[in-house]
């Protein structure tokens, strides 16, 4: 099969094609050789670091059939060039974001006595290991505990501090960093000039600067540029401070619809959001440092765009700036699991303008209000509706009546029992899809006629969003594994726009849409608790 992605073409085959320096590589090395290594081991790094890679390097090592002299895998036997090709039968890889079960991993324990069936070891890659349930752990545990002699495990992971002290006591723990620059930009000069590609150093700079230390981001990012025949600006937008500048001044004037065109517009030119995003909060950080007075190093930008751009740093405190800082992260972080990939952006862009003093009333060229969302549902002002103490509900028999029987005027359920369980569909959604969350927690539940149940939400694209055929199925199957009775959802948009609150109803806008009360400090605990509301 004929390799098409440049991150998989250009994967390291041995660890001496491993990009040094590399400490986890050295030592796998050295353990090869010497022919001592673990039953188990927990690789930890960001995403792109080389984990995979590293583990399969592992698995050819301890299978290959002609190991060099060092240690290294010899790439060439039948071993090394079924992992290679993703087909050997004793190298088994889990993705423990789609196999987190206790089922899962009682699977896997009756496997792993079996004997391999071509080679000398049987491996078991397990990706994300930190997905797992609790008692897939304890399973797991118990075959770390008790290995068989023939097997080794690899476990990854990009989030170390949910990984039980248990589960990590019986690894052999190897760290991955985020790529230097330099490693980078040596990699993709390599993979430029066996494509025959003619890049400026400049350009590979900027690729390397904005894959945030992952290869594979890199590796995208320049087959992008070499075979999209995108120019590097256009795809990174990055050294177009000009462009930031623009954008932050329409949040600044509460402009709307001017930032969230100005998104779908880069987002149809094909630039990467994530790293657009990325950008921006790199814009903010350095606005931040010059609106608290440190020097900040400007790059290539004109004298003009530099005078802007602390112009842009005066019009802004350091806690603004801090605000959107932390709800443009966020944004990021939701960008590349979201069903919609601009959705999390639109929303942060909401959220964002709300935070900006302007005027409220609604004209022809801004239509969209100032309030932040959350709170013109009436989960956030009556709170206690969304308290997770919701009283129990009486049995599904007494309650639930056939639904065939069903007049139209009558709900399927009591409408009370909708709005009680109603925090249950958010958590359910939460692990389901982000951006449908979000879109979730800014609805409001207006009223249930039969099986059908109408939904308030305060913005137009909200309800295309909801009502599309695709988000409409997964939010339903949610409704109907919560409520145990098949509802169809629709959705209207607020006729009154968001009324502005009072200063009564300041408060941290948690989880579950629960306001918690003002408190003097809540300035300090603005970058653990969320966003403010005005
Ligand atoms: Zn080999």
């Amino acid at each position: 099969m004929p390799c098409h992605m440049f991150y998989r073409k250009y994967r390291p085959q041995k660890f001496s094609e491993i990009s040094k320096p590399n400490d986890t590589a050295e030592s796998l090395l050295q353990q090869v050789k010497s022919g001592k290594t673990a039953h188990a081991y927990l690789f930890v790094g960001p995403r792109g670091t080389g984990k995979t890679t590293t583990a399969r390097i592992l698995a050819k090592a301890l299978n290959c059939k002609k190991l060099d002299k060092n240690g290294d895998p010899c790439a060439k036997c039948e071993s090394c060039l079924a992992i290679a090709d993703g087909n050997y039968m004793d190298l088994i890889e889990i993705d423990a974001a789609s196999n987190r079960g206790i089922d899962d991993i009682r699977e896997l324990r009756e496997r792993v006595k079996l004997a391999p069936s071509v080679g000398k070891r049987k491996i078991y890659i397990v990706d994300e290991v930190h997905m797992l349930t609790n008692e897939a752990f304890n399973a797991l545990l118990k075959t770390l505990e008790e290995p068989p002699a023939h097997v080794t495990f690899i476990l990854c992971t990009t989030e170390l501090h949910k990984v039980p002290d248990t589960i990590k006591s019986r690894c052999q723990v190897c760290k991955f960093k985020r790529a230097t620059l330099t490693q980078l930009v040596d990699r993709l000069t390599g993979i430029a000039k066996n494509e025959d590609a003619k890049i400026s150093k400049e350009d590979l700079k900027k690729i390397a600067n904005a894959s945030a230390g992952g290869f594979r981001d890199a590796d995208t990012l320049l087959q992008q540029v070499i075979e999209g025949g995108f120019s590097v600006d256009t795809l990174l937008n990055v050294g177009s401070k000009d462009d930031y500048l623009d954008f932050l001044a329409l949040i600044n004037d509460g402009d709307v619809t001017g930032a969230l065109k100005k998104i779908n517009k880069i987002y149809e030119n094909g630039t990467d959001l994530y790293v657009w995003v990325g950008e921006f909060v790199k814009y903010l950080r350095d606005l931040l440092f010059i609106s608290v007075g440190a020097d900040t190093v400007f790059g290539d930008e004109t004298e003009e765009i530099a005078n802007s751009i602390k112009d842009q740093a005066k019009m802004l405190t350091p806690l603004k700036i801090g605000i959107l800082i932390e709800s443009f992260m966020k944004a990021q972080n939701s960008i590349k699991s979201a069903f919609i990939t601009q959705l999390p952006l639109e929303l942060a862009i909401v959220e964002a303008c709300s935070f900006f003093d302007v005027d409220d009333q609604p004209t022809k060229e801004n239509p969209y209000p100032k309030t932040p969302l959350a709170l013109s549902t009436k989960t956030a002002r009556h709170p206690e509706v969304m308290t997770k103490n919701v009283k129990p509900i009486s049995s599904k028999k007494e309650s639930d009546p056939e639904p065939e029987e069903v007049s139209p005027e009558t709900g399927i359920i009591d409408f009370k029992v909708i709005e009680e369980k109603w925090c249950e569909v958010l958590t359910k959604s939460k692990d389901v899809n982000s951006s449908i969350l979000a879109l979730l927690k800014a609805a409001k539940v207006l009223e249930l006629k039969g099986k059908s149940l109408l939904l308030e939400v305060n913005y137009a694209f909200h309800k295309e969003r909801l009502e599309s055929s695709k988000t409409r199925k997964i939010v339903e199957d949610t409704l109907n594994e919560v409520y145990g009775v098949p509802l169809k959802i629709s959705c209207k948009v607020s006729e009154t726009r968001p009324v502005k609150t009072g200063d009564r109803e300041v408060g941290m806008l948690t989880d579950l849409n629960v306001v918690v009360p003002a408190s003097p400090d809540n300035a300090l605990n603005l970058f653990d608790g969320g966003l403010p509301l005005r």
